[in-house]
């Protein structure tokens, strides 16, 4: 999980994972703490098919399991678990590895605040703060703490990708029920080649690799159940011409997105259609404002 792990400190959160994709199976779960002793059993209820039946043993001389009721310990997991702001980075074997955004909690209720307008960059993510290992070591301390709190992982946690091929490495890592536990997703969604794109007198499009990506993404975020406020900034800097003339096609696929209550889609031309149909989704089509550019410059 991280730099200089050896092949002898195997992660204790590896058996967490389920795998639903053999080929492409990721190693670690991406929000793994570091520095936590093996465990031999495994704590999640959607382990692996092979795993051994597993039980979870009422924790009797705990005074947080004796004293406190579920509802608080539920406030306990929500304050200890929750309210971060949590970027990915790509690590060495197809893994995923996490950061905490630098910039969340700077500016409530602004872009920044959920790190869809920060300043961070995976290739400086070694620089940055990771999760703190003993709060995640809340996870680990016995089956019954894991079972009550892993879901505030994820329902407290905003999720913002800055590289859109984590977000299917995601996909791919978390089983189904962490998935939908997602509730607050941002992504920061740099063009390359342009999807759709088709070059005059050529047949098929210009770029069948990102028209795929584009649209498996997209199908990605339409089924995530439990996602409530959803954040993508489109950022394009070499297709002005071409997008402007293929945006409602680009568009087609954000029609899926109708489970978010809140869906801002921030589109990268100030030229932008705002008006085109969203069908059934809550997609609220924005340009990019003015300030964007005098704050963030190139970053956006
Ligand atoms: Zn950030």
């Amino acid at each position: 999980m991280h730099r200089g792990e050896g092949k002898s400190k195997r992660h204790p959160l590896r058996r967490l994972q389920l795998d639903r994709n053999k080929i492409t199976r990721p190693s670690l779960s991406p929000l793994s703490p570091t520095g936590i002793p093996k465990i031999r059993h495994a704590l999640s209820l959607t382990s692996s098919p092979e795993a051994e039946p597993q039980r979870t043993a009422y924790q009797f001389s705990s005074l947080f399991f004796q004293k406190l009721p579920l509802e608080l310990r539920r406030m306990v997991y929500a304050e200890a678990l929750g309210g971060k702001v949590v970027h990915f980075t790509s690590l060495p074997r197809r893994r995923l590895g996490h950061f905490l955004c630098r910039e969340a909690g700077q500016g409530r209720g602004t872009k920044r605040e959920g790190g869809w307008g920060c300043a961070c960059r995976i290739n400086d993510s070694r620089v940055y703060k990771r999760m703190d290992g003993m709060v995640l070591a809340l996870l680990l301390t016995c089956r019954q703490a894991y079972s009550e709190s892993i879901e505030f992982l994820y329902t407290h946690t905003t999720f913002s990708i800055l590289y859109t091929p984590h977000l299917l490495h995601l996909s791919l890592l978390l089983p189904a029920p962490r998935l939908s536990s997602i509730r607050t997703l941002c992504i920061r969604w740099h063009i390359r080649g342009l999807p759709y794109y088709t070059r005059p007198g050529r047949p098929g499009v210009a770029f069948p690799e990102d028209t795929a990506h584009w649209q498996r993404l997209w199908q990605i975020i339409a089924n995530l159940q439990g996602l409530r406020d959803l954040y993508v900034v489109l950022v394009d800097i070499n297709w002005k011409e071409q997008w402007l003339a293929l945006e409602k096609t680009l568009l087609e696929p954000v029609k899926l997105v109708v489970r978010p209550e809140r869906f801002e889609l921030v589109l990268p031309w100030e030229e932008s259609d705002v008006g085109i149909d969203v069908g059934a989704s809550a997609c609220r089509l924005r340009r990019p404002p003015r300030v964007m550019d005098e704050e963030e410059g190139e970053d956006w």
